[in-house]
């Protein structure tokens, strides 16, 4: 593996992955990356998450920190950043807001935004694809691609996550190329990384997120793109990354983002 970063890791904390942090540390090092960044998700709201299945427990994020940081300093040459993914809950940005701020304030250095719930509907959860069947498709791109934007737009975040998420299971808008393009202006003009991830090819959709053409416009627009590989299991971690990083120079890209505290960014050549 050449000198790439993945920034977009979770590990069994999240109620719904495999692997101890230790075990994914492993697999980090193994992979012979540059670098990572461990993003395990953030407690959610209990009435989003009753069952414990999307995201850490309230009373263990602060145990998360503290154990990257032991593990941070007990391997030698780790280059690894503590982060985690946050919810954009469009119904409640206070809370939203407060969850991030929180975070940081206990130690966690880089976080992702994500857009996983629309109205309570976790539209990406494959107990809940049936409520598909009841939506037109073009609504939900235009309500999912309307809160993204809010969510870039807010400065609360370092890296915007699989921004076509919404695509995961084969649903495609009629227009997609219309939400692309703005998708694509509003994080130049916020100034918010987006990423790049693998785990599209592992699902339904079997596509990088976002689009070819989103990357397209994100790299002619000036916005820097982290990769990753939101591995849910030690060997995921990196999951084709070669493939990965070729397609992004094949798009123009000459570099990738590896976001470090206090929004400091590493740029890593391709
Ligand atoms: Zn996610
Ligand atoms: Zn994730």
């Amino acid at each position: 593996m050449r000198g790439l970063a993945d920034c977009h890791i979770h590990s069994e904390l999240c109620g719904h992955a495999t692997g101890t942090p230790a075990e994914m540390i492993d697999a980090i090092a193994w992979a012979g990356l540059y670098g990572a960044v461990m993003t395990e998700h953030l407690p959610l709201k209990r009435e989003l998450d009753p069952d414990g299945i999307y995201s850490m427990r309230g009373d263990i994020d602060l145990l998360y920190v503290a154990e990257l940081r032991d593990m941070r300093f007990d391997w030698d040459g780790l280059n690894l950043v503590i982060g985690a993914e946050a919810d954009w809950i469009s119904t409640d940005v206070a809370w939203t807001k407060e969850s991030v701020r929180s975070a940081r304030e206990k130690g966690i250095e880089v976080v992702l935004g994500s857009v996983h719930f629309l109205d309570g509907w976790a539209f990406d959860d494959p107990d809940q694809r049936e409520v598909w069947d009841t939506k037109e498709v073009d609504k939900v791109w235009e309500q999912y691609f309307s809160e993204w934007c809010k969510a870039a737009q807010s400065g609360l975040f370092d890296v915007m996550a699989h921004p076509d998420l919404v695509k995961k299971f084969g649903h495609f808008a009629r227009d997609a190329a219309q939400y692309y393009d703005e998708a694509s202006r509003v994080a130049a003009s916020a100034g918010v990384l987006c990423e790049v991830s693998t785990a599209g090819w592992r699902k339904p959709v079997g596509q990088l997120y976002p689009d070819s053409l989103m990357i397209e416009l994100l790299i002619q627009r000036g916005v820097g793109l982290t990769m990753g590989s939101d591995a849910h299991a030690p060997d995921e971690v990196a999951y084709r990354f070669d493939t990965c990083a070729r397609t992004l120079y094949e798009l123009g890209a000459r570099q990738v983002a590896y976001p470090q505290r206090e929004r400091r960014v590493t740029w890593l050549e391709l």
